[in-house]
C-alpha cells in the first residue's frame, strides 16, 4: 500500500497552455488539480511564444460576423493535413473543434480577454474550408502586477526581447512601420503603449506571456494548487492504472496520488539531442537548432513509453526555418517572406515557396536535401527592412560581414562562389526568378498567391507584397537552419485525451496533450496557433473527461452547428 503525501483528484504535469488550461477546467468541473512544474518558472514554450490560439469558427469571429462553420473547420483540417492516422482521427478532429469552441467561451467567462488576430489568414486559405479572414485569437496586454507574488514567477515573454509591448498580430505592422500609413499608425500605437507601461512602471505582458499571465490570476483566485521546481519522476501504477506520480520537489521526493487520472502536458523532446538522433528518421537533427523551451527535454514521454503507451510521429516537428543562432537578435527570420529573397540549395535552386508555412518550408529543406541552404537577398531589400528591433533600415552590423555571418559579393556568381553554390545555376535561377517577380508572379512555386503570403508580406511593395526581383547589387547571402520551436510527436491520444497503448486500448488514469502527443495537426501547420490550439483544447478535454462530464456517452453537443 502506497503512502501518499498529497492526494489530489488531477495531478498535471507541466505548466504550459495544455496544462494550466486543465487545471482550471478540472475546477469548475469541481475536481481538485495539482499542476507540477519542474522549472522554477511557469508557462513551458507557451509562455515564451506568440501566444496564438487557432481555432475555425471560434465565439470571437461569431461575435464580429465573420462567416466560418464546423463543418468547413473540419473541411480545411480533411484537406491540409490529410489521412496521418489516429493522432488525427476524424473523432479527434471533430472534438478539436468542439471542445476548442468550448474552451475560448469558457476562457472569456472566467476573465481571460482575448482578442481576435484580424486578417492574419490561415496557412492555406486556398484550400477547402481555408478563411483568409482570420482564425487566430490572442490575450489582451496584462499587467502582471496583478499576479501578486507570482510576477516573476512566469517565463519572458516574446515581446519583451523586443523591449516593446506589442500583440502577436501587430508584429507584422511593427516590422513594416516604414511601409505604409497602416503599419505606420499600428507601430506607433505599439510604441505609445510600451512607452506609457515605461513611464508608469508597469509591465504589459502579451503574447504567450499575456495568456499564461492571465490564466494563472484566475487560477491563484481559486487558490488552486502550482507547484514549481517540482519534476516528475515517474508514474505509479497499480493493476494497470496510472494512480499517482513520483515528484521531486525542490531535492525531495514526494508522492501525489491522483483520484481521477494523471494528465501529461510536459512539452515534448526538442533539446534532448539522444532522442532526437533516435527518431528524426529522414528529417535529421540533434536537438543543435531548436528554440523551444529548456524544459523540452523528453523525460516524462519516455516515462510513457516505457509503461506500454503507443506513439507516432516521433520525426515531426513545429519547424521554423532560421539563420545561425548568432543571427537570432536579427529579422532575418521573417526574410523569406518579403519581396527581394529566395532559399536556394547547393545547386542554386529554388525548392519551395519561401512564403509558405514555416512547419512546409522546414519539411522542404530536408525533402530537397537542402540543410542548410541559404537565403539570398540584395541591396533593395536591406535598405527597406530594419535588420535588427534596433537598427534603421538601411543598417546593417558591420560584424556580421566581418564574421562571415552574412556574405556580401558585387555580382550573384561571386556570391555563389563564395558559398560554394553553382553560379551558372544560381544565375540562372535569380534571372528567371526576377523576370517573374517584377510581374508579381511566381509560376515555379506559386509564392504570392495567397492571402497569407500576401498578410506576411510588404504592404508597400508592388504589385506583390511577398515578390521583388534580386537586382540591386551588392548582394547577401546567409545560412539557413530547421530550427524548430518545438516536436509535435509522441504519445497517441484519443479523441478524449486517453492515452492509448499497443493493443489500441486506453491506458486507465492516463491523459495526455499538447508536444508529448501525436498532434491532431499531423505534419501541417494549418494557421497561426495551431500548436497551443492544439495543447489547450485536449487539455481542456482531459480534465472534463476525468470529471466525467465528457465521453462516449456524453458527447459535446457544443454551439458549433452553424
Ligand atoms: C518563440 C516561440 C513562439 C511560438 N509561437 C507560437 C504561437 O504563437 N502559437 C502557437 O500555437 N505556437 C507557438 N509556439 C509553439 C508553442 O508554444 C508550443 O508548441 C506549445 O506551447 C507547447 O505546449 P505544451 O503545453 O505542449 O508544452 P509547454 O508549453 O512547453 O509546457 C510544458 C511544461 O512542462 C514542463 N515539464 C517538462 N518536463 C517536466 C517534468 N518532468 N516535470 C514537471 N514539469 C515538466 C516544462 O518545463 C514546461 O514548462 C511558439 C514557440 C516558441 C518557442
Amino acid at each position: 500500500m502506497t503512502t501518499w503525501d498529497k492526494s489530489v483528484d488531477l495531478a498535471i504535469v507541466g505548466s504550459g497552455g495544455g496544462g494550466l488550461i486543465a487545471a482550471m477546467a478540472a475546477i469548475d468541473a469541481g475536481l481538485e488539480p495539482l499542476v507540477l512544474e519542474k522549472q522554477a518558472v511557469v508557462g513551458g514554450s507557451t509562455g515564451l511564444s506568440g501566444g496564438m490560439i487557432w481555432m475555425p469558427n471560434n465565439p470571437l469571429m461569431r461575435a464580429e460576423g465573420i462567416v466560418d462553420s464546423h463543418d468547413d473547420g473540419l473541411a480545411y483540417l480533411a484537406d491540409v493535413v490529410g489521412d496521418v492516422g489516429p493522432c488525427s482521427s476524424p473523432a479527434r478532429r471533430d472534438m478539436f473543434l468542439r471542445a476548442g469552441y468550448e474552451m475560448i467561451t469558457f476562457m472569456q467567462r472566467k476573465g481571460v480577454r482575448l482578442v481576435r488576430s484580424a486578417g492574419y489568414s490561415d496557412y492555406y486559405p486556398n484550400h477547402k474550408g481555408g478563411n483568409a479572414a482570420g482564425r487566430s485569437v490572442e490575450g489582451v496586454p496584462f499587467d502582471n502586477a496583478e499576479l501578486g507574488g507570482w510576477h516573476d514567477k512566469l517565463q519572458p515573454g516574446f515581446s519583451k526581447n523586443f523591449g516593446l509591448v506589442f500583440l502577436t498580430n501587430e508584429l507584422r505592422n511593427v516590422q513594416y512601420f516604414n511601409r505604409s500609413p497602416r503599419s505606420l499608425a499600428i507601430a506607433a500605437r505599439v510604441f505609445l503603449r510600451s512607452t506609457l507601461a515605461r513611464l508608469r512602471h508597469q509591465e504589459l505582458l502579451t503574447n504567450g506571456a499575456s495568456l499564461i499571465g492571465q490564466i494563472m490570476k484566475v487560477l491563484l483566485a481559486q487558490n488552486a494548487a502550482v507547484w514549481t521546481d517540482a519534476a516528475a519522476e515517474d508514474l505509479i501504477v497499480e493493476d494497470g492504472r496510472v494512480i499517482g506520480v513520483r515528484v521531486v520537489r525542490d531535492g525531495s521526493p514526494v508522492l501525489i496520488e491522483a483520484r481521477k487520472g494523471v494528465l501529461l502536458a510536459a512539452g515534448g523532446f526538442a533539446h534532448n539531442a539522444a532522442m532526437r538522433r533516435k527518431y528524426s528518421a529522414d528529417q535529421p537533427n540533434e536537438a543543435q537548432w531548436t528554440i523551444a523551451n529548456s524544459g523540452d527535454t523528453g523525460e516524462v514521454l519516455e516515462t510513457a513509453m516505457r509503461l506500454g503507451a503507443k506513439t507516432d510521429l516521433l520525426d515531426e516537428a513545429w519547424w521554423l526555418p532560421s539563420p545561425t543562432m548568432a543571427l537570432g537578435a536579427s529579422s532575418l527570420g521573417a526574410a523569406r517572406q518579403r519581396p527581394g529573397t529566395i532559399f536556394v540549395d547547393a545547386d542554386g535552386k529554388r525548392f519551395c515557396n519561401e512564403s509558405n508555412s514555416y512547419v512546409e518550408v522546414g519539411k522542404a529543406m530536408y525533402a530537397n536535401e537542402a540543410v542548410p541552404c541559404w537565403l539570398i537577398f540584395d541591396d533593395g531589400y536591406r535598405r527597406r527592412y530594419s535588420l535588427t528591433a534596433s537598427s534603421l533600415p538601411g543598417q546593417m552590423p558591420s560584424e556580421w560581414i566581418d564574421k562571415g555571418l552574412i556574405r556580401k559579393a558585387s555580382s550573384i556568381e561571386d556570391l555563389a562562389r563564395q558559398i560554394d553554390v553553382d553560379p551558372g545555376g544560381l544565375a540562372t535561377t535569380v534571372r528567371r526568378f526576377n523576370a517573374d517577380a517584377a510581374k508579381g508572379i511566381d509560376p515555379d512555386f506559386g509564392r504570392g498567391q495567397s492571402a497569407y503570403n500576401d498578410c506576411l508580406g510588404d504592404p508597400g511593395y508592388k504589385p506583390n507584397a511577398a515578390l521583388g526581383p534580386i537586382d540591386h547589387a551588392p548582394f547577401y547571402a546567409t545560412e539557413i537552419y530547421p530550427s524548430d520551436v518545438g516536436t509535435c510527436g509522441g504519445l497517441l491520444t484519443d479523441e478524449f485525451a486517453r492515452v492509448i497503448d499497443e493493443f489500441d486500448k486506453p491506458i486507465p488514469g492516463l491523459y495526455a496533450t499538447g508536444n508529448i502527443t501525436a498532434t491532431v495537426m499531423g505534419r501541417t501547420y494549418p494557421g497561426a496557433g495551431a500548436s497551443i490550439a492544439n495543447t489547450m483544447a485536449f487539455g481542456f478535454v482531459a480534465a472534463r473527461h476525468a470529471a466525467g462530464r465528457l465521453g462516449p456517452e456524453r458527447p459535446y453537443r457544443g454551439a458549433t452547428s452553424t
